[in-house]
């Protein structure tokens, strides 16, 4: 129908006859001259339709916001002063000459760039028309080119695309399943899969040596604010390549990746143990962009009368450390009152702060109400450690350790944004050494990562001391995110067996549920490995959006609810028989589906 797309067209092609389909972005009648704004996908440009051209003015003169159109005219240059610098298309305009109404439009139930005044519930229970905003067009179209961009690199080194199955058995990455009943086989269920791990690791085995697959995911998780019950993963396994040379490849495709998609040039990716991140950053995907540490004192704490600082520093499993905010003895009470209500979040009992007045003037020159309590050898001796400068100030946590890190931690980033202390650009590194198992809580272990990811050590030694092994597991991170992680996986029934056993899992178990796994292995399972990366996290980033629901068409809520479909939804009772399921709420007869 169409010669060309609206937002394509240019001074170069002054004279054309153009024809163009789209939507009427808005309609403005100026004095007996009815002006167009038509949209597509690629942009906005103007249409003018003067009463010269009769039927068509009329019809021009009805047509209201978000009708479709099919219009014909001349294009020609905007007249002096009415050229538009700030619309891509804003030095030319259309002359129309045809118009044809392809359909009409109810009043929307929003206006498209009043969108952020109806809440995002609107938005989303009208998301055809959400979607139809340019900012939203672009974040898709740019989603679509990476995609694109990933895949090429994939194929141009030999990695093969194939597809894993959707009903399937459980695939623990540490999420609830989604269950599907099975019809044929009464009471049974299929999941969805959490990942495609276990098929990717028998492709290994069947010699496919590099696959990937742009595959959907479920985890049945309560929704943190950015996670989705279903979201895509680019899924890569390879064969014969250890965790230098799998790490080396997709860095060398997420480089690519934003080269040609964003024209940036990544910097280096250093490689970083867990425990240093976890001791300098208190997190696992720390943001290097933040030039700010957490610094440890135990040592010192172990010297002061203090309970609430000396019983963590004793602790084996406690820690104290401090974080220093350079500038921020700017920082108010009240902000002090808003972190410390912050870091409780995380489990800290309180915030300690000392602020840096006067370093010259020793105790005297500082600020804060713990003082009182420490002798001033080991006051000065944490000035010098922390590097501490007059106008400072010092944060500090002192618990658990994983309370300390993960508050301490998210005060470092909560600081920084609020200071403006989060540098620009790009910082991406590896997160390498995690270690295999951590608690669960319950006195056993539970995996890091899953449980087919090898550990960098023999049977014999995992055994005798799992809780101190690390495994061969790798994190890209990228401005405090976790863009994608992976692992060499374990490739020999023995290792295998053992991880199920110190998960607690027993053989029966084992065999009833991995069994299809333990057999490969025995029929000569190469050594492979692989990583998922979160496509969406990596297009929010790379569009600077703020919600990764931003960069799916059709996202749910965070309760898990498609506003839009009103999925999920009711099944008749004939379905539900058929199913042989029962439902124990007594409810209302169900709607007809
Ligand atoms: N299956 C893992 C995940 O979804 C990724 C991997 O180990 O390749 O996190």
């Amino acid at each position: 129908m169409r010669t060309h797309y609206c937002g394509v067209l240019t001074t170069a092609n002054i004279d054309e006859t153009v024809t163009l389909c789209g939507w009427v972005d808005r309609r403005r009648d100026h004095g007996g001259v009815i002006f167009l704004d038509m949209r597509d996908r690629e942009g906005i440009v103007q249409v003018v339709f003067d009463p010269d051209t009769e039927e068509h003015f009329e019809r021009a003169d009805k047509v209201r916001s978000e009708y479709v159109l099919k219009i014909t005219g001349r294009v020609r240059a905007r007249g002096e002063g009415t050229v538009n610098p700030a619309m891509a298309t804003g030095e030319i305009e259309v002359l129309g000459k045809e118009l044809e109404i392809l359909n009409t439009a109810a009043t929307p139930p929003f206006q498209l760039d009043e969108h952020t005044a109806v809440g995002e519930e609107v938005r989303l229970k009208y998301r055809y028309m959400d979607l139809r905003r340019q900012e939203m067009q672009q974040r898709l179209i740019t989603r679509s080119k990476i995609t694109s961009a990933i895949r090429n690199f994939l194929d141009n080194e030999g990695f093969l695309d194939i597809e894993t199955p959707i009903l399937t058995r459980a695939t623990p990455e540490g999420a609830r399943d989604y269950l599907v009943p099975s019809r044929t086989h009464p009471g049974q269920f299929f999941a969805l899969p959490q990942s495609p791990q276990l098929f990717k690791q028998l492709l290994m085995v069947s010699g496919f040596d590099r696959y990937y697959q742009v595959a959907k995911c479920f985890r049945d998780e309560d929704l943190r604010a950015d996670r989705q019950p279903e979201f895509t993963q680019i899924d890569i396994e390879t064969a014969f390549l250890d965790e230098a040379e799998i790490m080396s490849i997709t860095e060398r495709m997420v480089r690519e990746l934003f080269k040609t998609t964003l024209d940036v040039e990544l910097p280096e990716f250093p490689h970083m143990p867990y425990a240093e991140a976890m001791e300098r950053y208190g997190s696992d995907k720390p943001d290097l962009r933040i030039d700010m540490e957490l610094i440890s004192v135990d040592d010192l704490m172990q010297q002061v009368d203090f309970k609430v600082f000396r019983g963590p520093a004793d602790d084996e499993d406690g820690r104290v450390a401090a974080l220093r905010v350079p500038g921020g003895a700017t920082i108010s009470r009240k902000e002090i009152d808003d972190y410390t209500k912050y870091v409780s979040i995380f489990g800290a009992r309180g915030l300690a702060w000392i602020k840096v007045n006067d370093l010259a003037a020793g105790v005297e020159g500082l600020q804060s109400p713990i003082l009182k309590f420490m002798p001033e050898a080991v006051v000065s001796e944490m000035m010098q450690r922390l590097d501490a400068a007059d106008g400072d100030i010092i944060f500090f946590g002192a618990d658990k350790a994983r309370v300390v890190n993960e508050s301490l931690g998210a005060l470092r980033i909560k600081v920084a944004e609020d200071q403006g202390m989060v540098g620009d650009g790009w910082a991406p590194l590896w997160v390498v050494d995690f270690p295999m198992f951590e608690d669960d809580g319950n006195g056993g272990l539970t995996p890091l990562h899953h449980p087919f990811t090898a550990p960098s050590c023999s049977v014999e030694a995992l055994e005798a001391n799992p809780s101190q092994a690390l495994s061969r597991a790798y994190d890209m991170v990228l401005n405090g995110c976790e863009l994608g992680g992976g692992s060499v996986r374990i490739h020999q029934r023995d290792m295998q067996e053992a991880v199920f056993r110190i998960l607690g899992i027993s053989e029966e178990e084992a065999n009833e549920k991995f069994g299809f796994l333990l057999q490969a292995l025995q029929y000569g399972a190469p050594p492979h490995g692989g990583l998922a990366f979160g496509l969406d996290r990596i297009v929010m980033l790379m569009t600077d959006s703020a919600s990764i629901r931003d960069v799916i068409a059709f996202p749910k809520t965070q309760t898990a609810h498609c506003v839009m479909t009103d999925a999920p939804g009711d099944v008749n009772a004939q379905q539900l028989r058929e199913l042989n399921i029962r439902l124990r709420q007594s409810k209302e007869e169900p709607k007809a589906g």
